[in-house]
Formats: C-alpha cells, sequence, structure tokens
C-alpha cells in the first residue's frame, strides 16, 4: 500500500501534531490541519473511524468543494456532525483586478475582516500564484510596499492554504495552477507554525499534490527558522539577498542587523540540500545602491559558495519609494556576468504593475509606518527622490 508522504517521510523530521485552530465560535479548521491531524481530529473529536479522514481530505482538496453537503458519500449523519464541529472556508474573494498582461490580483477578506493578497501569474510554461503568509510584515525592507503596513496579523494555516483552494476553485479549468511561491505579504518565517504545515498540505500526493520542487518560500533571512525548514519541510528555499555588503544590507533589509550575511550565508553553506537541490537567491536591483561592479564581484563569490541560482528582479516603484531601478542594460549586463562565471542567473519578468500586483507592491500602508532608515553616509547621494512619510 502507498503511504502519504508525511507518513512516509524518513529525511524530513515529523513534526509535532498542533493543537486544533478553531473559528470564534470553536469549529475546526479543516483546511489548517495536515493529513495526520486531521486523521487524529476524525478519531478524537468526531468519534469516526480513520478513513473517513481519507474522504473528507479528498473532498477538501482534490474536488475541493466549500459546502459539506456535497460530500455524498457520506452519510447525513456524518454530515451533519461535520458542519456542527466544523469549517471549510476561512477567506471571502473580495475582488479580482486583472492586469493588461493577465496577471490577476485578488483581494480576500479574512475571519477577522483583514484584506489580504494573492497574485495568479499565468505565462506560457506554467500558472505560479503568489500567496500571503501574514497581514502586512515587520521585516521593514526599506524597497517593500508591504513594509510600510507594518505587522498587523498572522495568517492561520487555513488563511494561507484558502489562497490555493479558492484560486484553483475559480481558475482551475482555464489555468491549471503548476507553481506556489510565499512571496505575496509578509515574511513566511515570522509565521513558521503556520507556513511549514501549510507546505505540507500543499505537496500531499493525495490532495492538491503539487511538486515539491514547485513550492517556494522566501526569506529575508531569519536564520533559525531557515535551519528549522531545511529539517521540516521539503519544499524550496528562497532567500532574498539584495546585498553583498552589512552595510548595504543593514540599511535596505534590517534584519540584517539580527543576522548578517556571515551567519545568512553559514546556514545556507549548511543547509540539507537533497540532491539537485538549489537554494534561489533574489537580488532586487537599485539603482546605486546593489549594482556596482564591486556588487557583482561579491555576488559571483557568493553564489559560487553555495548551491544556488540567481534571480535579477528589476525594481517595481511604488508610491513615496526612494529607490530607482537599475537600468535594464546594466541588469542583463549582470546577468551576462554571472553566467560567464557559471552562476545560473535569470531576470525576473516585470508582470502586473499596471494593478500593483508586482513583487514589492502588495498591500496598502495606513498613515501610521515603521520609521525609514537612513543611508549610510556613502549612499545618501543615490537616493535621490524625497522620502515621503
Ligand atoms: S520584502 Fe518581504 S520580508 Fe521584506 S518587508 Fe516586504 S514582505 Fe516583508
Amino acid at each position: 500500500m502507498r503511504r502519504a508522504p508525511d507518513e512516509a517521510m524518513t529525511e524530513k523530521r515529523l513534526p509535532e501534531l498542533r493543537d486544533v485552530q478553531r473559528d470564534d465560535e470553536g469549529r475546526a479548521l479543516l483546511l489548517s490541519m495536515t493529513f495526520p491531524e486531521l486523521k487524529r481530529w476524525v478519531q478524537d473529536d468526531l468519534g469516526e473511524k480513520p478513513f473517513r479522514a481519507k474522504q473528507l481530505w479528498k473532498w477538501l482538496y482534490i474536488r475541493m468543494v466549500s459546502d459539506f453537503d456535497e460530500m455524498t458519500d457520506l452519510s447525513k449523519s456524518v454530515r451533519a456532525k461535520l458542519k456542527d464541529a466544523a469549517r471549510i472556508d476561512v477567506l471571502t474573494l473580495e475582488d479580482v483586478y486583472t492586469s493588461a498582461d493577465g496577471t490577476r490580483k485578488l483581494t480576500w477578506t479574512t475571519l477577522a475582516g483583514a484584506t489580504i493578497e494573492s497574485v495568479l501569474i499565468p505565462t506560457e510554461d506554467r500558472n505560479t500564484l503568489c500567496i500571503s503568509s501574514q497581514v502586512g510584515c515587520a521585516m521593514n525592507c526599506q524597497f517593500c510596499l508591504t513594509a510600510r503596513m507594518g505587522l498587523r496579523g498572522q495568517l492561520t494555516t487555513a488563511e494561507i492554504v484558502n489562497q490555493v483552494v479558492g484560486t484553483r476553485r475559480l481558475y482551475e479549468e482555464e489555468q491549471h495552477l503548476s507553481n506556489i511561491v510565499f512571496m505575496g505579504m509578509g515574511e513566511p518565517f515570522h509565521n513558521p507554525d503556520n507556513v511549514i504545515p501549510a507546505t505540507r498540505i500543499l505537496i500531499h500526493r493525495d490532495g492538491l499534490n503539487f511538486s515539491k520542487r514547485k513550492v517556494t518560500v522566501s526569506t529575508s533571512g531569519l536564520v533559525p527558522e531557515i535551519e528549522r525548514f531545511g529539517a521540516e519541510s521539503e519544499a524550496q528555499l528562497a532567500v532574498s539577498l539584495n546585498a553583498t555588503t552589512d552595510e548595504v544590507r543593514d540599511w535596505i533589509m534590517p534584519i540584517n542587523r539580527r543576522y548578517n550575511l556571515d551567519r545568512l550565508l553559514g546556514a545556507l553553506r549548511s543547509y540539507p540540500y537533497r540532491k539537485h537541490e538549489r537554494v534561489t537567491f533574489e537580488y532586487v536591483m537599485l539603482d546605486g545602491v546593489n549594482d556596482s561592479d564591486d556588487d557583482l564581484c561579491r555576488l559571483v563569490r557568493i553564489a559560487s559558495s553555495i548551491p544556488c541560482k540567481v534571480n535579477l528582479i528589476p525594481f517595481n516603484p511604488h508610491p513615496g519609494t526612494e529607490f530607482r531601478p537599475t537600468p535594464m542594460p546594466r541588469v542583463r549586463e549582470f546577468r551576462e556576468r554571472l553566467q560567464g562565471k557559471h552562476i545560473h542567473a535569470t531576470i525576473r519578468v516585470t508582470r502586473g504593475d499596471d494593478e500593483m500586483a508586482a513583487c514589492g507592491q502588495l498591500g496598502k500602508p495606513g498613515p501610521k509606518q515603521p520609521k525609514r532608515m537612513r543611508p549610510p553616509e556613502s549612499f545618501v547621494e543615490a537616493v535621490r527622490a524625497e522620502d515621503t512619510p
């Protein structure tokens, strides 16, 4: 008999079963549970045989129903028990904004009334959904609009998984979702207790069945959680690098003051890569800030010492930003010179910027915003535009 990945996993540690997440009325959030957690809940809380967990899992993730009455192979009495004890959806779709290039920004309301965003990016060979892990973000990366919201809340596992299930229900027939990236609002590793189980749910073979190579979690560099992720999740790791010196990274990504480049790169050197696995370094290119020849030399040195690929990201400006994008010929030169050193390097195509759905453009900052970081003296000249409050 084929075992489910959660049960068959040998090289990755199985995390503890977590407490059941519930709504305000005490109903269990089914989309929050990994398969072993659902099995335990079915037995202990619902008082049903374990095989019911498999039936439920299929209704949730293969047929993707939103109503217990559609679960036709369950008896009326089991469905009634489920209605009392559990809920499926925890997000309500608010709006869909479609860009000229076909990118769709979906906005959802959580049970607590917060607005979060996911972005569906169709390309010729794949359809990628970029999902959020928090409401806002505490990391205060200086080039990112979400940072200006500050952190307003953590998403539950169900709210993370519901973005995927909800989008699949809407678009699966025309655009089969193939890739998931945790690159929407929030720092995923600031919410690891919900993000790591969500990756296990997405990858489960008997359910949503995303390839573990096509689910990617991106971090700004929280070192202890990188280590935990390496031990507990089979999804891919991406790191927003964006600078090659502590001086610049301390400025544009304040998390570097806690985990500097030495510690971050050390964690990536000892990361438990599987065969053919590599970390993706994301590098948002900021004119006059991180795109010098010296940066390029240091980036080559970093990338040569770690199994990785480098994704160069043209900066997407947003209102109030003090940064400017590196001109495209220079971005292409970076790629070519990296490739010349046998480093796998790509340029991310900007998508959805007319609907503020591009990378770093998600969220709506309010009047109260986190403090802006002062650039180091040597970079004051590079910051051309006036900062806005
Ligand atoms: S880039 Fe990511 S980690 Fe940094 S502030 Fe924005 S959402 Fe947070």
